[in-house]
């Protein structure tokens, strides 16, 4: 499969160099590649220079937002939250339509230090915003509620512990749960929570996730649903 992953930060690196792992084609998207590979200093979230990074990966290409989504199958949306629809934008409209786009971005708002607001919240989620702004795109909301390196390794968090799916898209979704399952996560670890909407809640929960990474001190925990079962009313929807 021919996957385009927008954003050269920390998680868009890791879900691509899993993709490659396991055996995909994977542009990483920036909105300049010059810049992005200019770039010596840390980013604001302490990662890495990107030229680093894809010296060590060299079959990860990085290509501009529209060129990284012309040439893919599936897209992962690993942009800042508050800058995701400009990110879409500048990977051009045309070329989202039909296609499944995992979003995996939290629309946390540090303008104001720590802890963030998010924007949107309670009546809107970044989720829905997408959708509404690209409808030819099929939105799908996971993986947003854990750290990047439990994405890719669920085996990471000892016992079951859960990954939520959110989206329109009944074949988006199942194309999504593939993904999960080939990314190490069990099939009853996946709850779909519904349509799009259901992602305000999942957006919501990273307030406590940041919560609880001040008190464990650490990013390898996750969310675990007692009583989940076998996947939630949704089921395999
Ligand atoms: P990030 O620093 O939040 O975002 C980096 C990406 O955003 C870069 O590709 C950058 O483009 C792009 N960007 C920045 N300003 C832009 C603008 N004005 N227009 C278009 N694009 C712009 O990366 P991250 O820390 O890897 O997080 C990615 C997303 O995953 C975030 O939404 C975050 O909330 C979510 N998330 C993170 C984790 C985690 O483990 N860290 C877990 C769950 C969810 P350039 O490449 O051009 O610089």
């Amino acid at each position: 499969m021919r996957y385009a992953v927008l954003g050269t930060g920390i998680v868009g690196r890791t879900v691509a160099a899993k993709l490659v792992s396991l055996g995909h084609e994977v542009v990483i998207g920036t909105r300049d590649p010059a810049a992005t590979l200019a770039r010596t200093e840390p980013g604001e979230t302490g990662v890495g220079p990107y030229a680093v990074w894809q010296a060590s990966h060299p079959d990860v290409a990085l290509a501009p937002f529209a060129g990284a989504a012309a040439a893919a199958e599936v897209l992962v949306n690993a942009t800042g939250g508050r800058v995701s629809l400009d990110a879409l934008a500048a990977a051009d409209a045309a070329h989202l339509e039909g296609k499944v786009l995992l979003d995996i971005a939290n629309p946390l708002d540090f303008s104001h230090g720590f802890p963030p607001s998010l924007d949107p919240v309670n009546t809107d989620s970044l989720g829905e915003r997408i959708q509404r702004t690209f409808p030819g795109l099929r939105v799908v909301k996971s993986l947003n509620t854990m750290n990047c390196a439990v994405m890719v390794d669920p085996s990471r968090v000892a016992g079951e512990h859960h990954v939520f799916v959110s989206g329109e898209d009944a074949e988006a979704k199942k194309t999504v749960r593939e993904l999960l399952y080939s990314f190490g996560w069990p099939e009853s670890s996946v709850l779909d929570l519904g349509g799009i909407e259901s992602a305000r809640g999942t957006e919501m929960l990273l307030p406590v996730w940041l919560r609880l990474m001040g008190t464990l001190g650490h990013t390898d925990f996750n969310f675990h649903i007692q009583g989940a079962g076998g996947g939630g009313a949704w089921g395999g929807h």
